[in-house]
């Protein structure tokens, strides 16, 4: 069968993977908010003093899979959670860097689509 989201190389929504887990509340995290459409969480091997993740509470595999399935509804409050979740933990008044990794040669490992957020100290330039 032809994967659910072919451009991202991932296969269809696995139940079983650890962000279906943590949503499901059967592995603890530390959440930071929690809303009708979203889930922010600190990411369990923080890469800036300032790191965590937001999740939509839907099944989508990766951000392809968002933006093609997901409702108007999930789509806008997903994106109010995370400008929400950086204002929350302060992160507005210096700046901060949101980011998405996309499908395995994008470097995504967790198939449930998520943003990190990542502040608290100068962040370099991207590379690539
Ligand atoms: P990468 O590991 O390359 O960043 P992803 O973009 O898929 O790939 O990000 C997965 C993130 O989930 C990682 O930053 C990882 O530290 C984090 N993570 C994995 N397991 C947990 C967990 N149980 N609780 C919180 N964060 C987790």
């Amino acid at each position: 069968a032809p994967p659910s989201d072919p451009t991202s190389g991932l296969p269809p929504y696995d139940d079983a993977n650890i962000f279906a887990r943590i949503l499901r509340g059967e592995i603890p995290s530390k959440r930071v908010h929690e809303d009708e459409h979203a889930v922010a969480f600190h990411d369990i091997n923080p890469q800036a003093p300032v790191h965590v993740l937001v999740i939509p509470r839907g099944r989508y595999v990766s951000l392809a899979d968002f933006s093609a399935s997901a409702s108007e509804a999930e789509i806008a409050g997903f994106w109010r959670a995370v400008g929400r979740v950086a204002r929350e933990l302060g992160l507005e008044g210096r700046g901060y860097r949101a980011l998405t990794n996309m499908g395995p040669e994008g470097g995504q490992e967790v198939p449930h689509f998520h943003v990190h957020l990542f502040g608290g100290t100068r962040l370099g330039r991207m590379v690539p």
